[in-house]
């Protein structure tokens, strides 16, 4: 069955989004992304993330470390099975080593060495540049633009559809950009809301609302209206 959405006003619907937020920063605390020591790693994070647990991608980052290759000159350069092989543990070694290479050429192109070069390009024009490299979707590039570069963009991700459509404010069937959009016209633009809120949503799915979900212990279990058993 389709799932429903939970009629509200649209301060009712703003004013939950913010009390959602006040719920899991009390639960976990300031999460402080992205783990990443510099801008450039914290865009190889976002390539390496894809499809695999964090702890990967750690393993995949520590060997690109220690082999001092984690910098854009280096990876512009590096041999792609050597680059593969560096970054093994992330899963999908050979897809991701293209994935990299082409995201490095485009952020050479556009900046050269430096990546504060980028700094001047107005978010959209970037966002779309980003969306043109191959093998970067929405949730990469959004990644890189609120991590990396520090622009005010909502990063969506699986859990925050299944969170946000079990407590009726998107369809199930909402794909990307309705999300998105979703959250940028219904939260404050503020960058550190919108790093934090993604990193806490990443947390309560992560710790509660798994496909079986522990709604007794989750920090929404007041505000969550449990649309599960009627869209699974
Ligand atoms: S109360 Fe249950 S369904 Fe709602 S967000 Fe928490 S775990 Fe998910």
């Amino acid at each position: 069955m389709a799932a429903s959405l939970v009629s509200y006003s649209e301060k009712e619907r703003k004013d939950l989004l913010l009390k959602i937020y006040g719920r899991m920063l009390k639960r976990f605390g300031q999460r402080n992304w992205w783990p990443g020591e510099t801008q450039f790693e914290v865009c190889v994070g976002a390539v390496l993330t894809q499809n695999t647990a964090w702890k990967n991608v750690e393993k995949a980052i520590a060997n690109l470390k220690q082999s001092g290759k984690l910098d854009l000159e280096s990876i512009l350069n590096i041999d792609i099975d050597e680059l593969a092989l560096l970054i093994r543990p992330a899963g999908y070694f050979r897809l991701k080593a293209r994935r990299l290479k082409s995201l490095v050429e485009y952020l050479y192109k556009r900046g050269g060495r430096k990546l504060s070069k980028i700094r001047d390009v107005q978010t959209q024009q970037l966002r779309a540049e980003l969306l043109a490299v191959w093998g970067i979707g929405p949730e990469t590039a959004d990644s890189i633009l609120l991590y990396a570069f520090e622009r005010p963009v909502f990063v969506v991700d699986a859990y925050t559809k299944r969170i946000f459509s079990r407590m009726g404010l998107i369809s199930r069937e909402a794909d990307y950009e309705e999300v998105r959009t979703f959250f940028e016209n219904n939260l404050p633009e503020r960058l550190q809301l919108f790093n934090d809120y993604h990193a806490q949503i990443v947390a309560t799915g992560h710790n509660y609302c798994s496909p079986k979900p522990r709604c007794e212990e989750c920090p929404l279990e007041d505000l969550c209206p449990k649309l599960i058993w009627r869209q699974e």
